[in-house]
């Protein structure tokens, strides 16, 4: 053997006596010098062994990879550890643990040693362990063939040294053996993020072992899931590192369930905190756990003041103490609830809220409970006050028709089932507020339906409803009333307070009142009816008289009778002037201090065939009402007309006789009506000056421009202006200076009526001097007796009208008369 270089001599006296076999070998990988150890194990003789090829003297067939591998490495200047086979000098495979290291270059080159191996014998352990496994493969092999979690075995470099069934499975190949033929990197090829691999052997580095290594890797078809690892180093006999052994769960599912519940959570924790409505958490037990900014602002407590309390305690009425304990009981049960009802603010004050409650269930049990509050107060305003103006008049605020006739149904409904339930009618009209409105202005026509409303409110009582039906038009409902006279005494009340008059800014208004009764509701199946009714006893009372302040009617069959009656006289009116059934009768006009005839007024009268004669009171309203006034006042002017030119031509002193015609307001609107005046006095050769015109005050009071305007050119024409009924107006007697009137005609009810004479005969003296001043001619009507004619004589009236001269009469007596009077 060669003389070792001077530097190795220490090594080789430490190997010398090792028990582990040691070569040095020189560049070209030739045995320089081994131990005792190596000859002994391997059985070499020291010759045979001494410059000897490595490889050729100790490869076998199944090893010759490694030893070439472990070449190249000490070529290349690494440290070599491996498990391998060497062949012993009889040419038996002998196991062994192979180290090895290059040696540092020394000066002289040429045959210096180079290379050191240390082969220790492993065969008789590697016999045990075979042996051992031989014993336990069985049942080590059926764990690793039907486990569920994926197990393997790789290399810390990153290659699959095995695979079980479960693991290929998981990464979704069709066997073990492809799957560890696919990977060559697991850090690139397995995990999603590449550093995750670096993290792992970090960890491996420090502990040995990794537990619960959560990471998203690829299955074969591009799949990315979640894994859990456990793995653990294995190491060799002599302590270094073998392989990576681990087992692998698919936890996909569970991340996902996982990521969905901490979506979960965030949504609500971001609703619960934002939410504008008031949440609040309760536990199983009732108390509070939690509230939200929106239960702190709806309700003015503070999440610290709340906490722990009961919620029941703290926002619930106790009133309502049993429904929040239904509710309770229900979402105990797992049902979730939806309400709307009232809970408390800090400050005691009620809040309308609609109420959502949930159970908050973990794992199928119920921990819990939410309630989600919503302040419904403004949508509750806004509802109550949709109702309200849907059944109320917005000028008055008293309920509208419809919530009147409401009522009235279910009194109907009540009467029926409650014998001694009884209840009635009354509707209100005001008799001139269409003057009022047109003459003082709507806003003072507002005022007085206001006024009027009140009046009436105050007269009935708190069972009592009052309605404003429409325009000005009222209605009462007297309910649970015991005998008549407590409606007689309501009634009463209500003349009573609308005698008084109403103040409208500076002008004060009488106002005057018609107002239908009905009695006997029980006789009526619906409200509609009964309605109709009091409107057709209304009418009936408007119908009376002219003076009082409220006029009453109680409705009766008679009435019903005549308001289907008013219905066939409307439609026998349509052909009445046609068919010739229209006649005139004429009342004359008398001067008041001689009684010598002036003229006639031309009243008209219907001849109907079926009824005889009609008097102008049951048609002419009607007349009016339906137009049909037009076709039959230009009848009664050219009728009229055409009588006083017979008269003109027939009898003699009749140059000087007047024709008074009443003119409807409807007549007045006509725009033409001034040329068919002219039309019909040319047609008659009448001049202007004979012909009056008797227009009610009302129509100057109307602030009509067209009628003023056609007022006046009648006037210009040389017609004469009468205002008619004079005095039942309204105060305001400005239109008498603007207007082109000629002459007033007291209204027969100062003349004639019965009461308060002694104030009548004032009114009388003061139209008459209100008339002269104006220089306007006076005509009283209604003159019955001498007692009525001695005072207008004592007052200086012009002229006189009444039955104590003559009722009106057909033309016939007129003649008559013009011949007896006319002197
Ligand atoms: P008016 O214009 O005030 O007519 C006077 C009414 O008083 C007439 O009633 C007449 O019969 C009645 N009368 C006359 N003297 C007396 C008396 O001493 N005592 C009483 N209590 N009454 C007396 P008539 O004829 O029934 O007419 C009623 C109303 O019908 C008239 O009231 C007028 O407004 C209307 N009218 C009558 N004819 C016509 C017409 O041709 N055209 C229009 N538009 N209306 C008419
Ligand atoms: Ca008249
Ligand atoms: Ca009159």
């Amino acid at each position: 053997m060669n003389t070792p270089p001077k530097h190795l001599e220490d090594c080789r006296t430490f190997f010398a006596d090792s028990i582990d076999p040691f070569i040095l070998m020189d560049q070209d990988f030739q045995v320089i010098w081994c131990n005792r150890a190596f000859l002994n194990t391997f059985g070499f003789a020291a010759e045979a062994a001494d410059g000897a090829d490595f490889a050729g003297l100790m490869g076998c067939p199944d090893s010759i990879f490694d030893l070439t591998e472990i070449m190249r490495r000490l070529q290349l200047g690494e440290p070599v550890r491996m498990r391998t086979l060497l062949r012993s000098a009889t040419g038996e495979p002998v196991h062994v643990d192979c180290g090895g290291h290059a040696l540092p270059r020394s000066a002289s080159a040429g045959n210096d040693p180079r290379y050191m191996l240390i082969v220790r014998d492993i065969s008789a352990m590697s016999m045990a362990m075979e042996a051992l496994e031989a014993n336990g493969n069985n049942t080590y092999r059926k764990l690793f063939e039907n486990a569920v979690e994926g197990i393997f075995r790789t290399t810390p470099e990153g290659r699959y040294l095995d695979a079980n069934p479960a693991l290929a499975r998981i990464y979704g190949y069709s066997s073990p053996q492809e799957l560890i033929q696919h990977f060559s990197n697991i850090a690139s090829q397995l995990y999603v993020d590449e550093s995750r691999r670096d993290q792992f052997q970090e960890i491996m580095r420090k502990h040995g072992e990794v537990w619960e290594f959560e990471s998203r890797i690829y299955r074969k078809n591009g799949e990315i899931i979640w894994i859990s690892e456990n793995s653990w180093i294995v190491r060799n006999s002599m302590g270094d590192i073998d392989c990576y052994e681990g087992t692998v769960t698919n936890i996909t599912r569970r991340k996902e369930t996982e990521s969905e519940l901490e979506l979960q959570r965030a949504r609500f924790t971001k609703l619960f905190e934002n939410s504008p409505q008031a949440i609040v958490l309760i536990d199983t037990k009732g108390f509070i756990t939690d509230v939200n900014r929106g239960f702190e602002e709806l309700f003015g407590y503070s999440h610290q003041e709340v906490v722990g309390k009961r919620n029941r305690e703290v926002v619930v009425p106790k009133e309502l103490r049993f429904e929040a304990e239904q509710f309770y009981q229900n979402l105990s049960k797992g049902l979730h609830i939806q309400k709307e009802t009232i809970r408390l603010h800090r400050s005691g004050r009620q809040i309308p809220v609609s109420v959502l409650g949930y159970p908050i269930r973990i794992g199928g049990e119920i921990t819990g409970l939410y309630y989600i509050y919503a302040d419904i107060t403004e949508r509750r305003e806004f509802q109550d006050q949709l109702a309200h103006q849907a059944f109320h008049d917005s000028l008055t605020g008293l309920p509208n028709r419809a919530l009147f006739m409401e009522r009235l149904g279910r009194a109907v409904a009540r009467a029926k089932r409650r014998e001694n339930y009884r209840f009635a009618v009354f509707m209100l009209d005001l008799n001139r507020f269409k003057v009022v409105n047109d003459s003082l202005g709507h806003q003072a026509g507002d005022k007085l339906l206001i006024g009027v409303s009140r009046r009436i409110q105050s007269c009935i009582r708190s069972v009592d409803s009052v309605a404003r039906l429409g325009g000005d038009e009222f209605a009462v409902l007297l309910e649970e009333y015991n005998v008549l006279q407590d409606v007689a005494e309501i009634a009463k009340r209500i003349h009573e307070v609308m005698k008084a008059p109403f103040v409208l800014g500076d002008q004060k208004i009488v106002t005057q009142a018609s107002i239908g009764i009905v009695l006997k509701t029980e006789h009526y199946d619906n409200a509609e009816a009964i309605l109709r009714d009091a409107d057709i006893a209304m009418y009936r009372a408007k119908e009376r008289g002219r003076i009082h302040s409220v006029r009453f009617k109680v409705f009766n069959k008679k009435m019903h009778l005549q308001a289907t009656e008013n219905l066939q006289i409307e439609n026998d009116l349509r052909i009445a002037v046609y068919e010739g059934q229209m006649v005139l009768h004429y009342q004359p006009i008398v001067t008041v201090h001689d009684q010598a005839l002036t003229g006639f007024e031309a009243l008209v009268r219907w001849n109907h065939p079926r009824l005889g004669i009609v008097p102008p009171a049951r048609f002419i309203p009607i007349a009016e009402e339906t137009g049909l006034i037009i076709p039959l006042g230009a009848w009664v002017l050219e009728e009229s007309c055409r009588q006083m030119r017979e008269w003109r031509a027939e009898l003699e002193d009749t140059g000087q006789l007047t024709m008074s015609v009443n003119i409807s307001s409807k007549q007045l609107a006509q725009p033409d009506l001034v040329s068919f005046v002219k039309g019909v006095l040319e047609r008659n050769s009448l001049s202007p000056q004979c012909l009056k015109l008797e227009l009610t005050e009302s129509v100057f009071l109307q602030d009509a421009p067209r009628a003023t305007e056609t007022l006046r050119s009648l006037k210009e024409l040389g017609v004469q202006i009468v205002v008619d009924d004079f005095g039942t107006g309204y105060s305001s007697l400005n239109y008498l200076k603007l207007m082109p009137v000629d002459t007033l005609k007291i209204d027969r009810g100062f003349i004639s009526g019965q009461d308060n004479c002694q104030q009548n005969l004032e009114i009388v003296r003061s139209i008459i001097s209100l008339a002269r001043n104006l220089g306007l001619q006076v005509i009283a009507e209604g003159v019955e007796n001498e007692e009525q004619l001695r005072n207008l004589i004592n007052q200086q009236c012009d002229a006189a009208q009444g039955f104590m001269f003559s009722k009106p009469v057909d033309n016939y007596k007129a003649t008559q008369l013009i011949k007896k009077l006319s002197r």
